[in-house]
């Protein structure tokens, strides 16, 4: 097969990861620097450039679009979607994932456990969305945050109230949710390739740290998850229109709960982890899935 790779840094373990899985299966495979893409959208049958040539067919793309670049690299994998090009995960859902706000709306419509979450837009609704989630200790997530930054832990009513007001001031979406003491600052992640978990790692967040993001210094081990946990993995993805997704969950007391579902998840942390090969995994996957024009949403 002939797969791109929708990347802006081909040097990264994931997309290196990748790269040498699909050569390593007999593909042929391009990494395509996103930002650099051109699209000419006007034109009847859709076309794109890289460095000032035509991009011709490819079986398959891989988008590894990171949350910086989501407007303009959703624009680019629409266009290959219009080409014909089979999606790995499609626009749509990778769209989806990007807005917290959005994919918890979405899972909670499946019902998969969500931790009890509020959102407001008034400061004046502040006390009632503390008291909807339970009241203190509450955790307020910045709606783009992402690796942990702005993700924030109050353990009062006042400090939630004071939190809240500099985001609020900081013109910024938060949604409010309510605190799961008893994940201990873990969370387990589950890596999912189509109706599978392929791996499952636990991380535990650095000192007294209750984020347990690797990039917030967090450590990861893997873990055997239950079946609840792989079931509840598996719907969450499904719900997202992810063939390929990172599912986040804490253990709480009322069985687990979905914080995040990652539509580029990163390959180092879960490899190292649990010593398994998910770079082949996701090529045997396209494999056997990628068929032209497949594409379901197409961008709509
Ligand atoms: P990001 O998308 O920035 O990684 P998350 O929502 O995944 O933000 O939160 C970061 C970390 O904070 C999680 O991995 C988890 O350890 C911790 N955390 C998040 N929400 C809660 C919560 N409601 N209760 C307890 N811990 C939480
Ligand atoms: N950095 C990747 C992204 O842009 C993956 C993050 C993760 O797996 O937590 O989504």
């Amino acid at each position: 097969m002939k797969i791109a790779m929708l990347a802006r840094n081909a040097g990264l373990y994931s997309h290196q990861r990748l790269a040498e899985a699909a050569r390593a299966r007999g593909h042929e495979i391009d990494i395509l620097n996103t930002l650099r893409v051109t699209m000419n959208i006007t034109s009847h049958r859709p076309e794109a450039y890289y460095q000032g040539e035509k991009i011709k067919r490819y079986d398959a793309v891989i988008p590894r679009i990171g949350a910086s670049v989501t407007f303009y690299g959703l624009a680019v994998l629409r266009q290959f979607e219009m080409m014909k090009i089979w999606s790995l995960n499609e626009s749509v859902a990778i769209g989806r994932s990007r807005d917290k706000l959005r994919s918890l709306q979405i899972l909670a419509r499946k019902g998969l456990g969500l931790p009890v979450t509020a959102f407001a837009h008034d400061p004046r609704q502040t006390g009632e969305v503390i008291q909807m989630v339970g009241g203190a200790p509450v955790v307020i997530k910045l709606l783009e945050g992402t690796q942990g930054i702005g993700v924030v832990l109050a353990e009062t009513e006042n400090s939630a109230r004071s939190v809240i007001e500099a985001f609020r001031g900081a013109n910024v979406n938060i949604l409010v949710q309510e605190f799961i003491k008893e994940a201990n600052g873990t969370d387990i992640r589950a890596f999912v390739i189509g109706n599978k978990v392929v791996a499952a790692m636990e991380r535990q967040g650095a000192d007294d740290d209750f984020r347990s993001n690797l990039h917030r210094g967090g450590t990861a081990n893997a873990i055997k998850i239950t079946p609840e946990e792989r079931s509840t993995a598996v719907r969450a993805a499904r719900a997202m229109g992810l063939n390929v997704a990172g599912v986040d969950m804490l253990r709480s007391n009322h069985g687990p709960v979905i914080m995040e579902v990652n539509s580029s998840p990163g390959l180092e942390g879960i490899e190292k982890a649990t010593n398994k090969d998910i770079a082949t995994r996701i090529i045997e996957f396209i494999e056997e899935n990628a068929v032209a024009g497949k594409t379901a949403t197409k961008g709509k």
